[in-house]
């Protein structure tokens, strides 16, 4: 089985290619680790990015919203789509202020979405559930037929692809090494903060393995959240 994707012209990363990774595993590592996406598309001739949920199953993208939604509405008609994902993973000081940077992992995607059949799109909203909050979806009261209709849902393959990351310490001019400048970074990281209980949730009610498992990863004394990588 090929484990890259095929660099195209139009995904062939130009600018400092050397970040560029097209290997299934940098890709789908980027995508796993969130939740956000921004998908663009463009509506008579005016282009338009909306940020929007997705999840990853095998070989793709899939996001979902009302069925009334003009981004979907517009999409499912199989139209030139482009969806990235980007974290942000630190501030890059260096000793001068052209090579500031920042250390970031995005993915660009490109394609045409696809509409979930009537009859796959409960398989696929209790996936979207479950990879966050595994378990959770037996506990729900079930989508009536009325829900699952006023629901869209979308998927787009993973073919034309590129992943960037830029990771480690400033890249100075060798001579600016020189200088007695602070350098670095400065991490920034997504954080998940404590479940806070719905004030009208019932007595008795505990707080799911699901959501426990994920407040162990709270580090303690820090900013209360621990990267959504880490999660799964
Ligand atoms: C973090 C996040 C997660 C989201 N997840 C989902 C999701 O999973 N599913 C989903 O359906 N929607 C989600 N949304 C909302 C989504 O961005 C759109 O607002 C929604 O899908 C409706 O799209 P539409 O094309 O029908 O908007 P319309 O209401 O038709 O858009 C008309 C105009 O409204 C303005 N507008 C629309 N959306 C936004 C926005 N988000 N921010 C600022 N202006 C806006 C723009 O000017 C746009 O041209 C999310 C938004 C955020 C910020």
């Amino acid at each position: 089985m090929d484990q890259s994707f095929k660099p195209t012209p139009r995904t062939r990363v130009r600018r400092l290619g050397k970040r560029a990774h097209y290997d299934k595993a940098s890709v789908h590592a980027v995508l796993d680790a969130g939740v956000l996406c921004h998908v663009g598309y463009v509506i008579d001739g005016q282009p338009y990015v909306t940020p929007t949920l997705y999840w990853r199953e095998g070989g793709r993208l899939y996001w979902h919203g009302s069925s009334a939604s003009r981004m979907l509405r517009h999409l499912k008609q199989g139209v030139p789509a482009c969806l990235t994902v980007s974290h942000l993973d630190g501030f890059v000081l260096a000793r001068s202020g052209f090579h500031h940077s920042v250390n970031y992992r995005a993915v660009m995607a490109l394609g045409t979405a696809q509409l979930v059949s009537e009859d796959d799109k409960h398989a696929a909203l209790e996936e979207f559930v479950e990879r966050l909050f595994p378990g959770r979806w037996a506990e729900l009261r079930p989508p009536t037929r009325q829900e699952i209709k006023a629901t869209t849902v979308l998927w787009m393959d993973l073919d034309e692809v590129s992943a960037k990351i830029r990771t480690g310490p400033p890249v100075d001019d060798e001579e600016d090494y020189a200088l007695p400048v602070w350098a670095g970074v400065v991490p920034v990281e997504t954080a998940i903060g404590r479940a806070k209980a719905d004030p009208r949730l019932l007595d008795g009610i505990a707080l799911p393995g699901y959501l426990e498992r994920l407040e162990a990863l709270l580090a303690p004394g820090r900013m209360e959240g621990e990267r959504l990588a880490a999660v799964g």
